[in-house]
């Protein structure tokens, strides 16, 4: 394999790592004895004996309150029982009462929109507008666009992602590269109409090639999905990949310990799921995403 090669198979693989949270993978020895020649890393090769452990990440926010854990909806039937067939069942799943960052009366409010001075935006045109010409992070530097937002202003049905791409910088709309129509295929697939829900993500500039969104960006940043978020008033919220489920949550874990739950904080649902991007990598991923996404058209069914 040429060392460009490997170089960019390394980058992927540890994309991968900060997206999920896992602390390793299991890969072909090829590609592991690739990965481990360009970084000088140990990378696993094989298939997985178990899970692998979560990395403990350091959360966005200030930790949310886990109050109790109580059984989904008991009218709820279970998924298939042939594992290898695609479920069209909500899974049962675990509900887990939580204070969200941008509850009114969360003492972690602080850090969304609360003294940013956005309250007195009223609509979310004149969010975006407040977001034109920011320059409260280096991000600002390297922009095309500010991507603030797209889709329905009064969505039950909101999805946050990490961090506009190159596609996203360009055009200025969230989710419209590869991700973005993968994301597309699943939406379609649930029978959800993209133009009825509201898709944003918690930073609104390009990283530098795609990398993950440092703590200093999404601080900056974040009062302004606050605001949205105030405005939208969504029932159900999807979060994409661990940046924003940890943002929102303020749960530290991976996404494999944090997916697979509802997270409830009064008449508003959070359902995690993994980043399209992780399915886009790896196959292994589309199975999980697709239960979640069974829980999420539920949920909005009954919303
Ligand atoms: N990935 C994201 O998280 N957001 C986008 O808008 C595009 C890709």
């Amino acid at each position: 394999m040429a060392r460009k090669d490997a170089r960019e198979l390394a980058r992927e693989y540890f994309r991968q790592l900060g997206e999920t949270g896992e602390s390793e993978f299991y890969l072909p020895e090829e590609s592991a004895r690739a990965i481990r020649g360009s970084s000088g890393r140990e990378v696993r090769a094989a298939a997985a004996p178990g899970r692998a452990q979560p990395a403990p990440r350091p959360a966005a926010g200030k930790p949310a309150t886990a109050t109790k854990a109580a059984p989904a909806n008991a009218a709820t039937k279970p998924a298939a029982s042939n594992p290898a067939a695609p479920s069209t069942d909500a899974p049962d799943v675990e509900v887990v009462h939580v204070k969200l960052a941008f509850s009114s009366d969360a003492t972690t409010g602080d850090m969304f929109s609360a003294g940013s001075g956005l309250e007195k935006c009223t609509t979310l045109a004149e969010v975006e507008a407040s977001t034109a010409g920011c320059t409260k992070c280096e991000l600002a530097d390297g922009r095309n666009n500010v991507v603030f937002g797209v889709g329905n202003a009064g969505a039950r049905l909101l999805f946050i992602g990490e961090a506009p791409g190159r596609d996203e910088d360009i055009q200025g709309v969230p989710f419209v590269g590869r991700a973005g129509q993968l994301l597309n295929k699943i939406l379609e697939a649930a029978e959800i109409a993209r133009d009825d829900v509201y898709i944003a993500n918690i930073i609104k500039c390009r990283p530098p090639n795609n990398r993950t969104p440092l703590t200093n960006e999404i601080e900056a940043c974040i009062p302004y999905l606050g605001r949205q978020v105030e405005l939208i008033a969504p029932k159900i919220i999807c979060t994409l990949g661990l940046p924003a489920t940890q943002t929102l949550l303020g749960i530290r874990g991976s996404m494999g310990s944090l997916r697979g739950k509802m997270y409830v904080d009064g008449d508003v649902k959070v359902i995690p799921t993994y980043h399209p991007a992780a399915a886009l990598r790896d196959p292994k991923y589309k199975r999980p995403i697709w239960d979640d996404f069974l829980l999420i058209k539920r949920e909005y069914e009954r919303a």
